[in-house]
């Protein structure tokens, strides 16, 4: 992947968000959705993100990357509030945004146009601030105070002790783990430490990957208020979204 192409696709609008479901445990109400960005190749299709976030991060076009996702899922927000049918909508960044200067003032300005802060959330992953020398918590503070809350994402086993050090509000735990916990008495005891760790300290727990009923069934016995899955919705484009929702009722 080319750094000229990635360019192009922020500058040209190739690429698009899909918006996964995230649902309360256990009623099932739909509270929010995660956006997860697409590249919309010319001659590839549709590209994962697994494919050019990294690219992103090593030429430094991150910073437009996650610009246009902050605008675009904001404004995508407001068409949902207009509708009279909102819900939150959590945007992936890169930790390097949060060490970005222009990072703060781009939120605001954002914020300005398309309003929302509480309908934001903003998710970093958890083992790339674990393995931050300088870890960025006065930007999350920051955040915080503006009313946006803040997911630890991806926690999985190595990162337990991240809890403790950092200011959020939610915490997602992997679908690694969570596809793993109704056969694995490891990774369960390892989910239900996160998530009794989370609670303890008023965080809300996510679980991540739920993909059949049997694992939908331990969610509110370990303590997880939401998840998100394909046993509930794959990431869709906004217009499919509010067809599944109005299919749902
Ligand atoms: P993530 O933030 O952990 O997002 C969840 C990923 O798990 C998504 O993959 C989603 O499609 C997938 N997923 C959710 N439920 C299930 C399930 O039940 N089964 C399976 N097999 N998969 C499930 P996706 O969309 O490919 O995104 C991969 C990663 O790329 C994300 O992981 C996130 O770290 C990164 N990413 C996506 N969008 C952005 C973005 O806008 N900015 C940045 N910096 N990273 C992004
Ligand atoms: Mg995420």
């Amino acid at each position: 992947m080319k750094r000229f192409e990635l360019e192009r696709a922020i500058r040209e609008n190739e690429l698009v968000l899909h918006y996964q479901p995230m649902v309360e445990v256990p009623s099932r109400r739909l509270t929010g959705v995660e956006a997860l960005v697409r590249w919309r190749h010319p001659e590839r299709g549709l590209v994962s993100p697994l494919e050019f976030i990294p690219e992103a991060e090593a030429t430094g076009l991150i910073r437009r990357l996650t610009f246009w996702v902050l605008r675009e899922a904001l404004l995508q927000a407001n068409v949902w509030r207009r509708d009279g049918s909102a819900l939150t909508v959590a945007v992936n960044l890169s930790v390097d945004n949060l060490h970005d200067p222009h990072f703060r003032r781009y939120t605001e300005l954002t914020l300005k146009v398309a309003g929302g802060p509480e309908q934001l959330i903003m998710e970093v992953s958890s083992r790339a601030l674990a393995r931050d020398p300088d870890p960025p918590i006065p930007i999350l503070e920051l955040m915080r105070a503006k009313g946006i809350r803040v997911t630890l994402d991806d926690a999985s086993d190595e990162d337990a002790h991240v809890l403790e050090r950092f200011p959020v509000d939610i915490v997602k735990v992997s679908r690694g783990l969570v596809s793993r916990m109704g056969r694995d008495h490891r990774a369960l005891d390892y989910v239900r430490a996160v998530v009794s760790a989370a609670r303890g300290r008023g965080i809300e727990a996510t679980a991540v990957g739920v993909e059949d009923e049997a694992t939908w069934a331990m969610l509110a016995e370990i303590g997880f208020s939401s998840a998100q899955g394909f046993l509930i919705a794959e990431p869709m484009p906004a217009q499919q979204l509010s067809e599944w929702r109005a299919a749902r009722v």
